[in-house]
């Protein structure tokens, strides 16, 4: 896929508050550099999970948390409608007690790419899908400037499938307690690249405590598959400057993506 930008392509960019100056005459081998852009601004979204600034220090740092092994074997053997299933009546931690809805994930389950965000906040709780309301649509914003959308070739998740009350962060008993369920949908989904949005979502994956602005820019792995980190949505709301380095994040991405599909 080209990254030449069309007039659509552009459009895409601009609502994701990414507009560059000049068009690229061949596909960006690396990341754009902030000072090609310049950045629109767009309004905070209220009802998005309040996103830390990465470089903070972690609220809650991952800790080994003992696993069952039963049920984590119990999962791995799990078809898509089981794990769904299991999902949707799991009560493996404290989080069943005040959702509304799982979060199972969405999209198309023969994907290249896999989305991996942090938890439900409020609407997708409500509505039972991830990355819903003004966070989910700069993501499909951000998904249409590559020429991707969540329905195709692209696959949503969260790691954690139930909404933290009052959208206060995961804990890391609730993380190791739901990681299965996801370590078993990138089994089934077998995705060529995973983008990790968010610092909750690295941390899970990579068992990284290091900020996103270290450990962005560069390729990773998860469970043998490339994997890419940037900043959450719903971070990006609210820190413009931070959309140039994401859109940079989406580039690298897909740079790993044509080389793992030429592999
Ligand atoms: S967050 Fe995950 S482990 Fe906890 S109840 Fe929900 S599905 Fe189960």
């Amino acid at each position: 896929m080209s990254l030449v930008l069309d007039d659509r392509r552009r459009a895409m960019l601009a609502e994701m508050g990414v507009r560059l100056f000049e068009a690229p005459s061949a596909p960006p081998a690396v990341a754009p550099a902030a000072s090609a852009v310049s950045l629109a601004p767009i309004p905070p979204a209220p009802e998005a999970r309040p996103q830390p600034a990465p470089s903070e220090s972690p609220a809650a740092r991952r800790v080994p948390v003992p696993q069952d092994p039963a049920r984590a074997a119990a999962i791995e053997a799990m078809s898509w409608d089981e794990l769904e299933q299991a999902v949707a009546g799991c009560e493996a931690c404290g989080l069943c007690a005040s959702r509304r809805n799982t979060v199972f994930g969405v999209g198309d389950r023969q994907a290249d790419w896999l989305i991996v965000g942090e938890a439900p906040g409020e609407n997708e709780d409500l509505q039972g899908e991830p990355f819903v309301g003004q966070a989910g649509k700069l993501l499909d914003n951000m998904l249409r400037s590559l020429g991707l959308d969540r329905g195709n070739k692209v696959y949503i998740a969260n790691v954690l499938k139930c909404r933290p009350p009052g959208n206060r962060n995961p804990d890391p008993q609730e993380v190791a307690q739901c990681e299965p369920y996801l370590r078993r949908q990138v089994q089934l989904l077998q995705p060529r690249i995973i983008l990790a949005m968010g610092r909750f979502a690295v941390q899970a994956l990579l068992g990284s405590d290091e900020p996103i602005g270290k450990l962005r820019g560069r390729r990773h792995e998860y469970m043998g598959i490339p994997l890419v980190v940037t900043y959450h949505p719903a971070y990006l709301l609210r820190n413009l400057p931070d959309k140039a380095r994401a859109w940079a994040d989406l580039c690298l991405a897909l740079e790993l993506m044509r080389g793992n599909a030429a592999a």
